[in-house]
């Protein structure tokens, strides 16, 4: 019998997965300036009007639109300049605006009570004690609305909304300086594999672990926390021991290895006496021996142990369901794609997703990029180190022709 032949396309597995992960429910208050990549456990809801007074977005006068009615070259409206605004000045100490008055103002600056627009200082001609304004403005021109960045009430952030550099900046100009967000996910990595060692120079036939500091490196992206046990042998009573002490521990578990075809490869058969097998095969290359099951309803992920499919399955597999075991309500894709042609032939299995490792090359004159597969072994790490990016050849393709446009998906 074939041992994946319950494999399935990823979205599909990715779905059935993501339907059985449910986020994490501890949460705690957090310093704002310490919660970048955390994820909201609160709705955020802006507590004032942003920025809170009306200001300039031109260099130039404030004015009342009215006073400037019907101005022209020919005919400019004169009005007196009754001072100037300094940025940061509180605009209640301001003199109000009466008839056929101005301000000097510069961008940014705070709008004088019965002003309610500003001319650019292109228009103008300064008198020693008036200016000449040459065109009309209608009222609210060149100037920001007191709530024009945020309104006082809305709803700025939902809860489970993953913060971002910018978003950081937004809740520090809503006067936050704290934050609850949820607790960081802590993610067990077990490694398995007899032939595994963990430090000093590998002996002959044996190769030293890698995937653990790669999803280390990869999982804490996710601000999550990463856990790596020693190395498992591939003996069903450790292998089983280490992984119901890791699911008791985290929150979710990584196993790296010991998933694929092979008298030694203990894991599906751990995992379904533990727990609940869900996912069991990917039709994606590499990364089909991947396996998705529930352990006293923490997930548990099987990724393969060849580390460029390992880092590949975390990327494509693990990291969505370590994002919604997060809190993150809606999940989005985190890669970034650029577009390229390739410059030589893929070729691929129908039925079967395929990732390609490829090196981007740039045509100094053109500023075009092209696509440069990469073909290395998943066991060797170097393919990754070598690429730049990942293209995906569909399951529905037997392959893509040198020369076609295609989406490189950066690493
Ligand atoms: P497995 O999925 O256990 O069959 O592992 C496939 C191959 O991946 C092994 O033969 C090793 O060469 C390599 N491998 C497995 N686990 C690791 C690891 N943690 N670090 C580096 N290489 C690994
Ligand atoms: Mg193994």
């Amino acid at each position: 019998m074939n041992r994946w032949e319950k494999a399935q396309p990823l979205s599909s597995a990715l779905s059935q997965a993501l339907a059985r992960v449910t986020p994490v429910s501890e949460s705690e208050e957090i310093p704002v300036s310490d919660a970048y990549g955390r994820v909201l456990a609160e709705e955020i809801f802006s507590p004032w009007d942003l920025p809170g007074f009306v200001r300039a977005t031109m260099d130039g006068y404030a004015v009342r639109a009215q006073d400037t009615l019907n101005a022209s070259r020919e005919q400019p409206a004169i009005l007196k300049v009754i001072g100037s605004v300094e940025m940061g000045q509180d605009p209640q100490t301001l003199p109000a605006l009466q008839e056929f008055e101005a301000m000097e103002i510069t961008t940014g600056g705070p709008l004088p009570p019965n002003a309610d627009a500003v001319v650019m200082l292109e228009e103008t001609e300064r008198l020693s004690d008036s200016v000449k304004v040459f065109v009309p403005v209608k009222p609210g021109e060149h100037l920001l609305a007191a709530d024009s960045d945020f309104q006082r009430g809305e709803r700025v952030f939902y809860a489970g909304h993953r913060l971002r550099a910018v978003d950081i900046g937004a809740l520090i100009a809503l006067g936050r300086e704290s934050v609850r967000v949820f607790q960081r996910v802590r993610v067990g990595v077990l490694s398995t594999g007899s032939e595994l060692v963990s430090e000093g120079e590998p002996p002959p036939g044996k190769i030293r672990e890698t995937n653990s500091y790669v999803l280390r490196g990869l999982i804490e992206a996710q601000s999550a926390q990463a856990r790596c046990y020693p190395i498992v042998p591939d003996e069903k009573r450790s292998l089983r021991i280490a992984i119901e002490r890791a699911v008791h521990e985290n929150d979710f578990v990584l196993l790296s290895g010991g998933s694929s075809v092979g008298a030694r490869d203990w894991t599906l058969e751990i995992l379904q006496e533990l727990g609940e097998v869900v996912v069991h095969g990917l039709q994606i290359r590499p990364g089909k021996p991947t396996l998705f099951a529930l352990v006293a309803h923490k997930p548990v992920v099987g990724l393969p142990g060849n580390p460029v499919s390992c880092a590949l399955v975390f990327e494509k597999f693990a990291r969505p369901l370590i994002a919604k075991r997060s809190g993150v309500r809606v999940l989005l894709p985190s890669h970034r794609l650029v577009p390229a042609r390739l410059l030589s032939r893929i070729e691929s299995v129908k039925g079967r997703e395929d990732f390609v490792a490829v090196r981007l090359k740039l045509d100094e004159e053109t500023g075009a990029l092209f696509a440069e597969p990469i073909y290395g072994h998943t066991n060797n790490i170097s393919t990754l180190v070598r690429a730049d990016g990942i293209v995906s050849v569909p399951a529905d393709l037997e392959k893509i022709e040198a020369g076609l446009p295609v989406w490189v998906e950066l690493l």
